[in-house]
């Protein structure tokens, strides 16, 4: 069997290219004689991997030497609690809900200290971003948090929210390197790395220099400290360094293709056409406000459940796998990430034509 067409929300599709890289490279790694899987994390072959990770992620986003970058474990998840530990100075940090990722990172900061919902989509299915030009942001706030992409519900931010001054917080797993991004607009913004970069097991975390103190919430663990991890390096303790590697990879692969600037016309080019598919059948639509509509996942119903599976059953077997939609939200999803080529989306969209013009 050959490859599908993956179109997972996370763990997702990476490039082939890469995969094949980290085949030809699997029992010894440039001569080596091992595997990365194999090596010690403190000797100057990993330092190597890591040192050209962190410079090439570095050029691809145009990283400013103010901020550090971390190459963490504990997924995104971990994320939601560190960061109220190490920023919710005040404790208080004001959040925007955009569906459920934002929600928990929102109720796991409530355990260290107020959290304030300003702004909200939860009324219809978190299927829009809300108006955030003029936002009731707290005095108090020690920062404000928002998912950028919302994996689920298929939203995207296309305008950074007004924070009034205060530190801007983003979750950005699923829209990483999909385009370009100003990071000085930013406090922090962090990903796991399984939807848009790498394999899973790594989070990436992108921090101002100066919110990395010592001045972090009492019993916080060493673990959980931005600056443990700063101050080593991203090398405190064994880092998950085959998923480093591959994240590495995987940047060499998006310099190659033209950087982030390319990779968005690239990504606009792949939802259109599926978009502009949805935009008119008579039998497929899109869940979302067309103003908000991401380019990286794009959720699709029939508004007939029986139809839907049987959708998502025929479209695995002509090889478009993962394509049921979140419990929440129901029918499809496709997830067409920086990974998924343009015949992928072809593919998808002329199955589902075919699909229509036989049950329609
Ligand atoms: C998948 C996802 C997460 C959770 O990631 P884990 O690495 O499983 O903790 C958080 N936020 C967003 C936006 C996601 O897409």
């Amino acid at each position: 069997m050959g490859r599908v067409y993956n179109f997972s929300a996370g763990p997702a599709v990476l490039p082939e290219e890469v995969l094949k890289e980290a085949a030809d490279e699997m029992l010894d790694y440039q001569g080596t004689g091992m595997s990365v899987m194999e090596m010690s994390h403190r000797g100057s072959t990993f330092q190597k991997i890591l040192n050209t990770a962190e410079a090439d992620l570095r050029e691809l986003m145009g990283i400013p030497d103010s901020y550090k970058v971390l190459f963490l474990q504990g997924g995104a998840s971990l994320q939601f609690a560190m960061l109220p530990m190490n920023l919710m100075k005040n404790r208080s940090a004001d959040f925007i809900l955009t569906g459920q990722w934002s929600k928990k990172a929102y109720q796991e900061a409530s355990k260290y200290g107020k959290a304030n919902v300003i702004a909200s989509s939860e009324d219809r299915t978190f299927s829009y971003i809300p108006d955030c030009r003029d936002l009731p942001v707290s005095k108090d706030a020690d920062y404000v948090y928002i998912c950028e992409n919302n994996t689920i519900y298929g939203t995207k931010y296309k305008e950074l929210p007004d924070t009034k001054g205060k530190i801007l917080v983003a979750d950005v797993s699923s829209c990483f390197l999909s385009e370009p991004v100003d990071v000085t607009k930013y406090g922090v913004l962090y990903g796991g790395v399984q939807k848009n970069i790498g394999p899973a097991g790594v989070v990436i975390v992108i921090i101002r220099e100066d919110l990395i103190t010592d001045d972090v919430l009492p019993g916080t663990p060493t673990m959980m400290k931005y600056q443990t991890h700063a101050d080593a390096g991203s090398l405190y303790n064994t880092p998950p360094a085959y998923g480093i590697y591959i994240c590495g990879k995987v940047f060499q692969w998006l310099k190659r293709k033209g950087g982030l600037a390319a990779m968005k016309a690239y990504n606009e080019k792949k939802a259109a056409i599926l978009y502009d598919y949805l935009d008119q059948s008579r039998m497929f639509h899109g869940t979302v406000e067309k103003k908000d509509r991401s380019l990286m996942n794009v959720p699709f119903v029939t508004g007939d459940q029986e139809l839907d599976a049987r959708f998502v059953k025929e479209a695995e077997a002509a090889g478009l796998v993962s394509l049921k939609g979140h419990r929440t939200v129901g029918g499809m999803r496709a997830s067409i990430y920086n990974a998924m080529p343009i015949e992928g989306v072809e593919a998808l969209t002329r199955f589902m034509k075919k699909f229509e013009e036989e049950n329609g």
